[in-house]
């Protein structure tokens, strides 16, 4: 197996059906980021194309070493294309894409055994893109086995989504991840555990990429909007200016955390006076997801962070309004 330790049991149980002869033509790899899925679908191409074969790839066969150079004539891969700039990443998986994929699958394996095409992202297909891919997923060729990655799968449309098997990849618990982030040589291991709500890839991102300093500096932000000592349209600024979507995301995981906190009679992460209405703070968390979604696109990110910054302030209690 390769990968984390905490998803063996979802390799046991892909190893199990190819053993049973039951292998899936599509498998859907879906969960939040930072959990293994890449290395597992990674590891899971190899193992298929391994000519020996066993609990993981041999590493040494014919098939290994082509996968390892980059060049297994059955192993196709699916990913965001450069534009036309040759510099930046477009934000989608195109139709003639998945065409080219689908022609090529549409030949018989070179070495005899199985075709293995990644399509990750996959909820970034768009819509003619996913059309097209049905098509192949309604009729796969034998011994075609096509792997999903998706970190919002909800994204996909409900046809792609069941016509694959789907693998749900899910938060390891407290003690698995802390060993796993020490042997990465994360110093700080606990507080970037928690600052990431317990996943383990996205602590380690944080640990590693400064984002426990931009997370303190969110929580003072947010805390400060909260008793009216800073200015909205200053702080949605700033925010818009670099690493928005991230700040936001660090803003929706606070207030959680705080209601969370106060709901249990104890002091959170932002150190607020008594949230009066949760109702409205569950609003404020999807309207915050929703506002990360869009700052993918380009958008005025500003306004979107200034409309956001401003529902948070009319959450503060009125009596501490100044
Ligand atoms: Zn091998």
């Amino acid at each position: 197996m390769s990968g984390a330790d905490w998803n063996r049991p979802l390799w046991n149980n892909v190893l199990e059906r190819r053993r049973r002869g039951a292998m899936p033509h599509a498998l859907l790899l879906s969960g939040p980021a930072g959990l293994g899925k890449r290395a597992f679908a990674a590891g899971l191409a190899a193992l298929l194309l391994c000519e020996n074969g066993g609990d993981g790839a041999c590493g040494r066969c014919r098939g290994c070493l082509l996968v390892a150079a980059g060049s297994h004539p059955d192993r196709v891969e699916v990913n965001l294309e450069l534009r036309e700039d040759g510099k930046t990443l477009r934000t989608e998986v195109t139709v003639d894409q998945i065409r080219r994929l689908s022609q090529r699958l549409s030949m018989t394996a070179q070495f005899g055994g199985h075709q293995v095409a990644l399509i990750d992202p996959a909820d970034l297909m768009n819509t003619s893109a996913a059309n097209a891919l049905l098509k192949t997923l309604e009729e796969p060729g034998a011994g075609t086995v096509m792997l999903l990655v998706s970190d919002q799968t909800s994204r996909l449309p409900a046809t792609i989504r069941s016509r694959c098997q789907r693998l749900d990849f899910v938060l390891p618990n407290a003690a698995d991840a802390m060993a796993w982030l020490k042997a990465q040589g994360v110093d700080g291991a606990a507080q970037a555990l928690d600052a990431a709500a317990g996943n383990p890839g996205l602590a380690l991102e944080l640990a590693r990429g400064g984002g426990l300093a931009l997370r303190t500096e969110v929580a003072t932000d947010l805390g400060q909007l909260w008793t009216r000592k800073a200015v909205p349209a200053e702080v949605a600024n700033r925010w818009a200016k670099g690493d928005g979507e991230r700040r936001t995301w660090f803003a929706a995981q606070l207030a959680q955390a705080e209601a969370a906190a106060q709901a249990r009679g104890a002091r959170g992460p932002l150190a607020l006076t008594a949230i009066s209405d949760f109702n409205k703070l569950a609003q404020w968390f999807r309207e915050a997801g929703r506002v990360r979604e869009q700052l993918r696109t380009p958008v005025r990110s500003e306004l979107l962070l200034l409309e956001l910054l401003l529902a948070w302030r009319a959450l503060a209690p009125a009596a501490r309004r100044a």
